[in-house]
């Protein structure tokens, strides 16, 4: 789980999907090769090894600015923001953890893994579709666009590691 949310040359999150958090460990290894500069440290977080020890930071921004991509690639996580973790089928929000990829036109059947074929489902709804296309999910499958999931993941609670993150949300 990240701790430490990282900003873009312009103080924009470089990325909200998922949103940029990047553990500590990886935060101080770019405070080291200077690539970041910290904006704001968490006070009552030190790490230590014989060598060395420094606070943790809350929020680092990097000093080269790293380019948006124009589209979402697929993944399971976008896929999930995407359909705001909800069962396309039964149409009731769910965990990452009881969510499954579902393929539309199943893969037996010629089904692609891509955005337009595929939805978040269920376990029980998933296993109940199986390999049949009967069961239609709620909303066509499609391939957002970079803004569309930008929006969508704002709907969905993130969890805030540190009061300056609000900063920059
Ligand atoms: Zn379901």
């Amino acid at each position: 789980m990240g701790d430490v949310l990282l900003l873009n040359a312009d103080a924009q999150p470089t990325s909200y999907l998922p949103l940029s958090v990047i553990n500590w460990k990886e935060a101080i290894t770019y405070v080291w090769m200077d690539k970041v500069v910290v904006l704001d440290w968490y006070d009552d977080w030190m790490v230590r090894s014989p060598n060395w020890e420094t606070k943790v930071p809350a929020v680092v921004m990097l000093k080269q600015m790293q380019r948006r991509r124009g589209r979402p690639r697929f993944s399971k996580t976008n896929l999930y923001i995407r359909d705001l973790y909800t069962c396309q089928y039964c149409n009731t929000t769910h965990t990452r953890k009881e969510l499954t990829m579902d393929h539309v036109i199943p893969l037996s059947l010629g089904g692609k893994t891509t955005w337009e074929n595929m939805v978040a489902a269920c376990g029980p709804c998933n296993t109940l579709k199986g390999n049949k296309t009967r069961m239609k999910p709620k909303c066509k499958p499609y391939r957002p666009d970079y803004y569309d999931l930008v929006a969508k993941r704002k709907q969905l609670d993130m969890p805030i590691k540190h009061e300056a993150w609000r900063t920059y949300i």
